[in-house]
């Protein structure tokens, strides 16, 4: 909530809009970013590691802040922070059928079982936090979550000074009292998007249309564009059609302790884990949990223990069904060289960094899906060659 603080105050003072939002971002990034573009925060912020939590709360507000600091300053560095946010912490923290959520994510999350009495990673939140459920830890993930994805849809469009500017990168629609405008495409499980346009008179409109940081090859129409807002001017009678193109480069991105996580455009990539979830019912402090709204510990069932083996990756694009953010609806993976390593599992958590950086058998290829994607995953490994 903080960050978005002083954009607001500047509607009423005049001040600088951008300046304490983007020094706010850099440190908590700096300090306590993790790799799924959030900070963490379980309870209070807790640094880097890949197996401290961010609050399901911390996830929305996060997206509502980035969403007013779009709005407000116009600069398009806080719609990436808004697709980052949205793409990968947000779907990760809720289950597809949205029935359950956690109220703290991991990085590296090898299993999210009740901690053993005072050994979560966390520095406040209980030994049940990082379950899926109806309110684990506390009932305020429970308010909250709900809000993400309705906001994110009302921040596709927003209104500039002198036409309309396409801001987050969504499947929507507009309506206004000559035109209907919308936004199709598959993003972020494809690239690029189309505006289709019908107006009921004609008319000459302004669109700003968002390209993401970090794109390549970047066209309107068949002409050179750049990342960010690109400003066209549309005489448009009847119906018109914008087509805005674009591709991304695979990065592996050095983190700490020599590790590295796996990222294309605003998407990073894990290695999913196989899943046993295990239904928890009881009756707690007079409140029923029973199916559907209750509680779940879930179990690995495949390896987690690995390194990267290799910097070179080859993504694979599929179709977009009804539930994408799944590990089985996965619509985009990339598939990677990976090795097994020694890295141990205590206390139903994977240690922060791994015991040994030594190939311990076969290489194998694997693929990655979205961070969104998974459930139970690895995200942060070394590289070992
Ligand atoms: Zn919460």
């Amino acid at each position: 909530m903080m960050i978005k603080s002083s954009a607001l105050l500047s509607l009423f003072t005049d001040g600088d809009s951008d300046s304490f939002a983007k020094k706010s971002m850099e440190i908590l990034l700096r300090d306590h970013g993790m790799a799924c573009g959030h900070f963490t925060g379980d309870e209070c912020l807790s640094g880097r590691s890949p197996v401290h939590g961010a609050e399901c709360c911390s996830v929305t507000e996060a997206m509502y802040s980035y969403e007013w600091l779009a709005a407000i300053t116009g600069d398009p560095y806080w719609a990436d922070r808004l697709e980052k946010t949205t793409f990968n912490a947000l779907p990760a923290t809720i289950s597809p059928d949205m029935w359950t959520h956690q109220y703290d994510q991991m990085t590296n999350q090898v299993e999210c079982s009740r901690f053993p009495d005072g050994k979560q990673p966390f520095n406040t939140n209980s030994e049940e936090s990082h379950l899926f459920g109806l309110e684990p830890n506390f009932g305020c993930c429970t308010a909250n979550f709900n809000q993400g994805w309705p906001k994110f849809a009302l921040s596709t469009f927003m209104q500039a000074q002198d036409g309309i500017a396409v801001t987050a990168i969504a499947p929507s629609r507009l309506t206004t009292e000559n035109l209907t405008a919308e936004i199709v495409t598959n993003y972020p499980f494809e690239d690029g998007y189309t505006v289709k346009m019908k107006t009921e008179k004609p008319c000459k409109v302004s669109l700003y249309l968002r390209i993401p940081e970090g794109a390549k090859n970047a066209e309107i129409n068949g002409e050179k564009a750049q990342t960010g807002y690109n400003k066209i001017t549309v005489n448009a009678d009847g119906e018109v059609q914008i087509n805005v193109a674009f591709t991304f480069d695979i990065q592996l991105e050095e983190r700490d302790d020599a590790m590295y996580c796996l990222k294309r455009g605003n998407l990073v990539f894990s290695l999913p884990i196989g899943e046993r979830w295990e239904k928890k019912e009881f009756v707690r402090d007079g409140v029923e949990r029973k199916y559907p709204y209750c509680d779940y510990e879930i179990y690995p069932t495949t390896d987690w223990n690995y390194a990267f083996n290799s910097d070179k990756f080859e993504v694979v694009f599929g179709e977009v069904g009804k539930l994408p953010f799944s590990p089985e609806g996965a619509p985009v993976k990339i598939k990677a060289k990976f090795v097994p390593i020694d890295w141990k599992k205590i206390d139903g958590r994977c240690t922060e960094t791994p015991d040994g950086r030594v190939q311990t058998g076969e290489a194998t290829e694997l693929e990655m899906i979205p961070y969104g994607c998974t459930t139970l995953r690895m995200t942060q490994m070394p590289l070992v060659k």
